[in-house]
């Protein structure tokens, strides 16, 4: 039995007033409803990692990084390694996600070494795959997250310390999703994917992102093979993200 897990993508948002705010009111709404079914994580920028980790320090929400340098230290002005995320408080770090990949040029290669990092420093990476919409118009969706299951997959990747996002680039903040049957066919694809790849590939959790919100999180997450949800715009406000957390 996977457990869910309901993760908060916060991108480049948040200011340590209000973001500590909403932090606190996500919290609240956790214990209020005494532990939900599933895992809550929240991403905000690295610098709120350690501030937001301090105020869910009962780990009733878990933080993560956004994205982590693939060396632990070192010349690389303006990064931060996996090693400094885990330091502030982070159990988890995204990587691979379609915005690093398109503003920043990463590739399977780079989301790989990445995603080792995170692992080497104890994190869970949540690697994130998912096809354009010209890849999805020229039928090539599967094709396009094989080769990004395949190369960016940690050496040493098991269900405990890697989950997988997939996160159509279309869907993303367009208010546009798939229909659960897109999801279903891309989901299964990802989990006998990984059968060839690590051997608990059955426990590995794949969450589905792109526009999840409230009103459609339920049918989303109700897909075969959905054990969870990345969510950016309607992650900010614990108000909004708390209706999609309880459908779990
Ligand atoms: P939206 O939920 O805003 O579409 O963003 C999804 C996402 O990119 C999460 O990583």
């Amino acid at each position: 039995q996977r457990r869910p897990l309901i993760a908060g993508n916060w991108k480049m948002n948040g200011l340590a007033k209000s973001a500590g705010n909403e932090l606190l009111e996500l919290v609240k709404l956790v214990r209020d409803h005494k532990a939900p079914n599933c895992d809550i994580l929240i991403c905000p920028p690295a610098t709120l990692v350690r501030e937001m980790a301090k105020l869910a320090e009962d780990n009733a929400v878990d933080i993560g990084g956004q994205d982590c340098h693939a060396a632990e230290n070192g010349a690389h002005t303006g990064d931060i390694s996996a090693e400094m995320l885990k330091d502030a408080g982070a159990g988890y770090c995204i990587v691979g996600h379609s915005e690093r990949r398109a503003d920043h040029g990463e590739t399977n290669a780079a989301v790989k070494a990445k995603a080792e990092a995170a692992l080497r420093a104890n994190m869970i990476a949540v690697v994130c795959v998912g096809e354009t919409l010209d890849e999805r118009e020229a039928d090539k969706t599967l094709d396009v997250i094989s080769d990004q299951v395949k190369n960016s997959l940690p050496e040493g990747a098991t269900a405990a310390n890697t989950v997988i996002a997939y996160e159509p680039v279309w869907a993303i903040g367009t208010g546009k999703t798939p229909t659960p049957l897109d999801v279903a066919v891309v989901h299964a694809h990802i989990r006998s994917e990984l059968g060839s790849l690590m051997n608990d590939s059955d426990q590995v959790r794949l969450l589905y992102g792109g526009s999840v919100k409230g009103s459609n999180a339920e049918e989303l997450m109700a897909v075969e093979n959905v054990d969870g949800a990345l969510v950016g715009g309607a992650s900010l406000k614990a108000a909004d993200f708390w209706p999609i957390v309880a459908t779990s």
